[in-house]
């Protein structure tokens, strides 16, 4: 397997990194402390990321997109990560259903919603399934229990679906403009035999967004309510089948029962919190002195430096063997062992990052970065390449091509 980068990946990469380290993280952590949910969001850096392209470069090129493989999108969701967690994550959200429109849609519904998602720079996704009584009910529902998993209603009149129902926990909801919802269509069957998916259009009429959640982590992000008060959407919006939402993984090829990018997306988010992690603990053991000595000169400190770098490159080459099959259509557990991988390996480092002995205890950095592991708990990251010459032990890491 060759991970040698090709020139355009390399490109997206260093445009990631710049824009990182340039705009991001200028703005993370001030926007990470903002009391109100609905407060923390920042239109000015998603319109200069998606003039950049990192909005809409999943988008297939025969559809106007960047078409960007999934290698280069764990490059780039990694790189934009160091800079803030929650910010690469809200231009992955539109990735990850650019991914589910390319694969799922018809030819007409692909030209009507992706042609206003390309030209406008303020034009985000979203996908509403979990409930406020349906979360990991949707993923585990017994096989033959009608009642389990989410129940948003939708019943056909005419050409049009009423849906009545909430929505919760739903990313994007209170910044989004197309949002793919799954509705129960039959709720006498089980959940995987009854279940439509629609898209549903911001501007609905009986659509509304109820409340920002104010969460721990990754606050830039915006989780809210969605509720539907019979709300009408056409049927042309019906995307596969009625009852056959169960398409969204096996139209795109994957046949392993997880979310082909999704768990990828996570797993890639979560390297760039430990590149984050690693570069900052070695930026203070190396500048901060204790006993006249810096604190990189104490073994214990270099021990627990390299076993952060001998879990980050893990990580790393992990990420990266999976993107890879994704790219060769090679579709395995392989994608959901990594993302839970990387949900364990992230405490670790940061953890790691976090007990450093220098770490000051009023350090706004590793507290968000705190705040970004705790995140990563939940179902379903600073700076530096650290390359230390005038230490053998540090000098021993094997920095991977793609970095
Ligand atoms: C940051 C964030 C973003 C999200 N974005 C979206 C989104 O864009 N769209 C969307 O639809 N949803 C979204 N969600 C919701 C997410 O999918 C749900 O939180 C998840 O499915 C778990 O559901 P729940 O929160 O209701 O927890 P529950 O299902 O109530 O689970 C609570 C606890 O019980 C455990 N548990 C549950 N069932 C079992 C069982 N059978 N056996 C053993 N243990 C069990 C779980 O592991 C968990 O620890 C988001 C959530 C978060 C935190």
């Amino acid at each position: 397997m060759d991970f040698t980068l090709s020139n355009e990946q390399r490109a997206w990469q260093m445009t990631a990194r710049k824009f990182a380290e340039e705009e991001i993280r200028p703005i993370s952590l001030a926007r990470d402390e903002i009391d109100d949910p609905r407060d923390t969001f920042d239109w000015d850096i998603i319109k200069k990321g998606s003039r950049l392209g990192f909005r809409t470069m999943a988008v297939p090129k025969e559809w106007g997109g960047r078409g960007t493989d999934f290698v280069t999108q764990a490059l780039v969701m990694a790189e934009l990560a160091r800079g803030d967690s929650a910010i690469s994550k809200t231009f992955s959200q539109c990735w990850k259903w650019s991914h589910l429109i390319a694969a799922t849609c018809t030819d007409e519904q692909k030209a009507r919603f992706l042609k206003p998602f390309l030209e406008d720079d303020t034009f985000l996704l979203g996908k509403g399934i979990s409930e406020p009584s349906a979360g990991s009910d949707n993923r585990l529902p017994p096989a033959d229990d009608p009642k389990a998993g989410l129940k948003l209603r939708a019943e056909r009149r005419g050409d049009e679906w009423i849906l009545d129902g909430e929505k919760c926990f739903i990313a994007n909801a209170s910044v989004g403009k197309l949002f793919f919802i799954d509705a129960r269509t039959d709720p006498n069957v089980p959940l995987r035999q009854g279940t439509t998916m629609f898209l549903v259009p911001r501007d609905t009429p009986g659509l509304r967004i109820g409340k920002v959640f104010n969460k721990n982590g990754w606050r830039f992000y915006q989780n809210a309510e969605m509720i539907f008060e019979n709300a009408r959407v056409p049927h042309a919006n019906v995307v596969g089948p009625v009852n056959g939402s169960e398409m969204k993984t096996h139209q795109a090829g994957d046949r392993t029962g997880g979310d082909l990018f999704g768990d990828i997306e996570l797993a890639a988010n979560a390297l760039g919190v430990c590149d984050d992690a690693c570069g900052m603990a070695l930026t203070l053991a190396r500048t901060r002195k204790q006993g006249g000595r810096p604190l990189l000169a104490q073994q214990v400190v270099e021990l627990k430096l390299n076993k952060m770098h001998l879990l980050t490159e893990a990580l790393r080459s992990f990420v990266m063997r999976v993107a890879w099959e994704h790219d060769h259509k090679l579709h395995s557990a392989n994608a959901g062992l990594c993302m839970n991988f990387s949900t364990d390996l992230i405490q670790e480092v940061t953890e790691l990052q976090s007990r450093h002995p220098c770490r000051g205890r009023r350090d706004r950095s590793a507290r968000r970065q705190a705040r970004a592991r705790r995140h990563h708990l939940e179902p379903s990251r600073r700076r530096h390449r650290a390359t230390d010459e005038s230490h053998p032990a540090i000098d021993q890491i094997t920095w991977a091509a793609f970095r």
